[in-house]
């Protein structure tokens, strides 16, 4: 696990989406927006703090709310101006609402983009779905990635990978590389049960994505290390309704209900710091079992061994190679 990320605040500024993912366990009833006001006293508490920051802007599909997340990012990167703060801020995005023009905007506001997109048009479409069934807008998906790779925006497109799809993961990586992608990050669906001949086969399919990434000429994030096991993140969620929490649980919180409230640390506007201490793997292994009920254990334990091995894949294998 790597120890010198940047602080970062991931905001849930709607979880409203466009898209009813298979691997979303999103909790959407009634899909709230965060206020402009939770938004910034989340942005002016990280910016209170020392060493490199990050102000992720996530959903639901964040671009829904075009208008907050540029606002913000403009008045986020004043302030750290002004407080002399390393401040990275980035968007990740079903690539749905970020239109050519959109792009160039970010760009210009120095907005780094993760698009999330699983693959070719098979792949994308089966894991991806619309929410509102209907025509899938693969050619319009395509546009605005080409409109985002000609933005100048530093993006990169993640790739989540589920058990029955870990065997087409080199063609979506073709695909993408032939569409002019050059930054990857590979992402295994948590929720999914993997077991160990899933884990052999993911480990063998981002082998052959690795490869042909170096060969591309292609960067792949996941070698620069990570949070894995992803599961005991801890990571500071600002949640659409001002609710503060450190855990891995949006990708979670239908399929681990008892997460949210597990790790909740209270409303925003109540703060007067991020709850920056106490965020360690072996503190966020004792809140999640204490939270999981023995039924659910088995999947805990699956994806976090799982997270294990791939650490170990990028942290060796890969980037020492
Ligand atoms: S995973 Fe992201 S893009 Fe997919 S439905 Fe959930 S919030 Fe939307």
């Amino acid at each position: 696990m790597r120890s010198d990320r940047a602080l970062s605040l991931i905001a849930l500024v709607t979880r409203a989406c466009p898209f009813a993912c298979v691997s979303c366990a999103m909790d959407r009833p009634g899909a709230g927006t965060i206020s402009r006001a939770d938004l910034r006293r989340g942005a002016d508490l990280l910016l209170r703090e020392e060493g490199p920051l990050e102000l992720q802007y996530f959903g639901g599909e964040p671009l829904l709310e075009y208008g907050l997340v540029r606002e913000t990012a403009a008045w986020a990167r004043r302030l750290a101006d002004a407080r002399g703060r390393r401040l990275t801020q980035s968007v990740t995005t079903s690539l749905l609402p970020l239109t050519p023009a959109r792009a160039r905007e970010l760009a210009d506001l120095g907005l780094e983009v993760m698009a999330s997109l699983d693959g070719d048009l098979a792949v994308q479409s089966r894991q991806r779905p619309l929410a509102s069934g209907g025509p899938y807008p693969w050619e319009v998906l395509l546009r605005h990635l080409d409109g985002l790779l000609e933005s100048g925006a530093a993006c990169t497109v993640n790739l989540t990978v589920r058990p029955e799809s870990a065997q087409s993961l080199a063609r979506g990586v073709e695909f993408l590389l032939s569409r002019g992608v050059r930054r990857f990050q590979f992402a295994y669906a948590l929720g999914a049960l993997w077991g160990g001949e899933g884990a052999e086969a993911l480990e063998r399919a981002l082998r052959r994505a690795d490869e042909l990434c170096a060969s591309g000429g292609a960067d792949v994030l996941n070698r620069r290390g990570g949070p894995e096991p992803v599961l005991l993140d801890g990571q500071i969620v600002l949640d659409a309704d001002g609710e503060l929490s450190v855990g891995c649980w949006t990708v979670l919180e239908t399929a681990l209900p008892g997460l949210r409230a597990a790790f909740a640390r209270g409303p925003i506007r109540d703060a007067r710091r991020l709850p920056v201490a106490g965020r360690g793997p072996r503190a966020q292994l004792e809140r999640l079992l204490a939270a999981v009920s023995p039924g659910e254990r088995r999947l805990v334990a699956d994806n976090l061994d799982l997270g294990r091995r791939l650490d170990r894949f990028w942290g060796t294998e890969a980037r020492h190679g």
